[in-house]
């Protein structure tokens, strides 16, 4: 299993790469901050699955 954080919001994913027989061109957007934190061309295509949001919910001390 490979983690993969978000470069903006560190969100947690886990990230699982397949195989598909064309070359896809394509981006995953975040599903907490909805930036690109993800973007390939290839035929190795990655599925993220929301592991864990950000610490946001918890006030600065
Ligand atoms: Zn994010």
């Amino acid at each position: 299993m490979t983690i993969f954080k978000c470069p903006h919001c560190k969100a947690r994913y886990e990230l699982i790469v397949t195989h598909v027989s064309f070359r896809q061109r394509s981006y995953a957007n975040c599903q907490v901050c909805w930036k690109t934190m993800y973007s390939w061309d290839s035929s190795r295509v990655p599925r993220f699955t929301l592991l864990e949001k950000p610490d946001t919910a918890r006030a600065p001390v």
